[in-house]
């Protein structure tokens, strides 16, 4: 990951999870699912080995219950593999670019994996978004407490969400960094980059932003998969009540990959 590591590392796929005390639970990703734990689909062509899902670590497995929507940063099989256990009547919102990278075939996730579910494209053009940290933005649901974030690169349509949480302000970054590190300085290599980031110029583009972040006082930058995640995390899978207008927890499975 050009961070001073080397060999193996063990990464986890993240997931946010939002409670809003109207919109019940937004889920940020899928993570991996039961497909991903089976070894059928989805799954990345070049890297099927050396996953595990334990047991209760899938968004389906959620104990209060599955979410009502999932905000999909990117279309890639560990950010996706958990949709597949959801209900039909869940909402998936997910880049438009994205969406239509689904519909002509993305590498290891199949063609169909969103029929029958309630898809929300979301389009950033003029008069369709607005704005928040400085980049087109969508307010998910009209108060301000969670706002999409056209956050092109990794893949054409990748997207970032900032909540306004009662506990502050959570930043979600997805694959634009995988690890911390990378908004510090180490960026993934290159020849990686050229294979993983479908749009190199524009990824960068999207970290330089993120990276501005870094030294807000109080915000909590989520990376795709931070081994040293459980520092900011709230909580483990959705448990209790929450008084909180939106109450961010976490949960994840493990992956070796993005
Ligand atoms: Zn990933």
């Amino acid at each position: 990951m050009d961070d001073g590591r080397a060999g193996p590392v063990a990464l986890p796929a993240w997931v946010g999870l939002v409670r809003h005390p109207a919109h019940g639970l937004t889920a940020i990703d899928a993570g991996l699912g039961a497909g991903n734990r089976a070894g059928t689909a989805p799954h990345f062509p070049l890297n099927a080995r050396n996953l595990e899902v334990p047991a209760g670590a899938t968004l389906a497995e959620l104990p209060g219950g599955p979410p009502a929507r999932v905000v999909v940063t990117h279309v890639h099989y560990d950010h996706l593999g958990g949709l597949p256990d959801l209900p039909p009547s869940t909402e998936i919102w997910l880049g438009a670019a994205d969406a239509a990278t689904l519909r002509t075939g993305a590498a290891g996730v199949p063609r169909r994996l969103l029929d029958g579910y309630d898809v929300r494209p979301l389009d950033f053009g003029p008069g369709r978004a607005g704005r928040a940290l400085g980049r087109p933005a969508v307010d998910l649901f009209g108060d301000g407490t969670v706002w999409v974030l056209d956050l092109p690169g990794h893949t054409p349509g990748a997207l970032g969400v900032f909540v306004q949480a009662a506990d502050g302000p959570w930043l979600f970054v997805g694959d634009t960094a995988w690890v911390d590190a990378h908004l510090r300085g180490p960026r993934r290599p290159p020849a990686v980059r050229l294979v993983v980031d479908a749009r190199p110029r524009e990824a960068a583009r999207s970290l330089a932003w993120a990276r501005r972040f870094t030294g807000c006082a109080g915000l909590r930058i989520v990376t795709g998969h931070e081994p040293a995640g459980a520092s900011w995390a709230t909580g483990g899978p959705a448990s209790g009540p929450q008084s909180a207008p939106a109450a961010p927890e976490s949960a994840a499975s493990g992956a070796d990959g993005s």
